[in-house]
């Protein structure tokens, strides 16, 4: 289960800058927890967090569309799953580019401290920040994504009564279950210090928090 993934070269640059800043930030006497999990975990148990938003969601559009059998072409839904897999690609690096986006706006060298990358063994994309944040900015950071890419245009294809986008911002909130994951853990973590930084874990889904 705790099998090392080998990491990448993207990686071990970022591994060894954080080692460095890590020994400099307990010198400074604060005290690292981590608040990271396994990229198959954030994949199932994202999985699961997402669910209860999922079957809300499902319900609106159940509840508020009516159902227009004559509207499903079946011609067109003979393609419509490579249409799908397609657009939820590209919607995939859009999620990870509203992160960057967001977590650079807040970053105290901006886009400096963002970086891109893709975990190949997993086929799960990545967006990185190097420098510190406080709580509230890494939960924006880590939310905005599936509020834009999921959340909105859920909503949107239940006014619009549209079942196609309705599926693929379906498939969109689902993968921003590891997100909605690491924002539970964010959210639950209590600290007693005065002082807290938020720092994006190098390898892992997920962050370190130092207190003191
Ligand atoms: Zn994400």
């Amino acid at each position: 289960m705790t099998k090392e993934r080998k990491l990448s070269k993207a990686e071990l640059l970022r591994k060894e800058a954080f080692d460095a800043e890590n020994e400099r930030r307990i010198a400074e006497g604060y005290e690292r927890h981590d608040l990271t999990v396994s990229v198959s975990k954030a994949n199932w148990l994202g999985f699961v967090m997402s669910m209860p938003f999922v079957l809300v969601l499902m319900g609106l559009f159940t509840l508020l569309t009516p159902m227009d059998y004559e509207g499903w072409d079946m011609a067109e839904a003979s393609f419509f799953p490579l249409v799908v897999v397609a657009i939820v690609l590209l919607l995939t690096v859009l999620h990870e580019l509203i992160h960057g986006a967001v977590f650079g706006w807040f970053a105290p060298h901006r886009y400096k401290a963002i970086q891109f990358g893709v975990i190949w063994s997993m086929l799960t994309p990545y967006c990185a920040c190097i420098e510190p944040l406080t709580r509230r900015q890494y939960i924006w950071g880590a939310a905005m994504p599936t509020i834009i890419v999921g959340f909105l245009p859920a909503f949107i294809a239940i006014a619009m009564n549209d079942w196609g986008w309705f599926v693929i911002a379906l498939l969109m909130v689902i993968g921003g279950g590891g997100d909605m994951l690491i924002i539970w853990k964010l959210m639950t973590f209590r600290v007693s210090g005065k002082e807290a930084l938020f720092c994006d874990h190098p390898t892992l889904p997920g962050l370190v928090a130092y207190v003191r």
